[in-house]
């Protein structure tokens, strides 16, 4: 296992997810993880929790299982010009925001019009990552949304669960991964996890991580310290 942070989980509060976050940290703890975020959807897309969900999360303890929990969300990429399904006052509490296209919310297969999207999502300061950036139902011009995104300090995000469920993902991803070597561009590398077990797996990803000789130096979450002065520098006073 080559991540010590796994930043893109759900709960049940998403419904198609099957686990408490309790479930959830007790799984990373046994697989010897030093961190989670857990990032349900949010609301635009349809079985997401309410947003009070976001909005109570800090009585949640900063640790579960002697696991660190980010306090995140999945937010839904929900136009051309990279708008996001959050008000701001929301997104500045929000410990760790992924942001990502579903074909539910966002109903677009315009490449031009994609790679707009992405780059006009790179001007939010509050997104940390790109989330599974690799299905083909979102074809973009990717070289020049990679290099945005490393210029905007955006992660790209090598997601297991796309690479295992989702059309042309697999292939997409080593495309991303090549031209991230070639680039020198930070990722991460996540399950998206929708049960407890999954969490922190990421086997089919790390094979082609392997295969590609991509350096784990790039893998920003192999390391909890990286992660850490992340999230610090949005919130300088949070204890992980
Ligand atoms: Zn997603
Ligand atoms: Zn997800």
């Amino acid at each position: 296992m080559i991540i010590e942070a796994d930043l893109h989980t759900h709960t049940c509060a998403s419904t198609h997810a099957f686990s408490t976050i309790k479930e959830n940290c007790r799984y990373a703890s046994r697989y010897g993880l030093k961190g989670i975020a857990m990032t349900d959807h949010m609301t635009a897309m349809d079985d997401s929790p309410h947003k009070w969900h976001f909005h109570n999360m800090e009585i949640l303890p900063r640790a579960i299982s002697g696991v660190y929990v980010l306090k995140g969300v999945e937010l839904n990429v929900t136009d051309t010009e990279g708008s996001v399904d959050m008000d701001e006052a929301l997104l500045k509490k929000m410990e760790w925001c992924v942001a990502s296209m579903h074909r539910s919310v966002f109903n677009c297969n315009d490449k031009e019009l994609i790679t707009n999207a992405y780059l006009k999502l790179c001007e939010n300061p509050y997104i940390d990552v790109i989330g599974h950036p690799t299905s083909d139902a979102f074809p973009f011009d990717m070289e020049k949304c990679l290099k945005a995104f490393k210029e905007y300090g955006k992660l790209p995000e090598v997601n297991e669960s796309s690479v295992v469920y989702k059309d042309g993902s697999r292939r997409n991803c080593i495309e991303m991964l090549k031209l991230c070597k070639k680039y020198e561009i930070p990722v991460v590398v996540d399950s998206d996890a929708h049960y407890c077990e999954l969490v922190g797996m990421t086997p089919e990803c790390e094979k082609l991580i392997d295969e590609i000789g991509f350096p784990v130096s790039l893998v920003e979450n192999a390391s909890w310290d990286m992660i850490r002065e992340r999230v610090r520098k949005k919130h300088p006073d949070i204890n992980i």
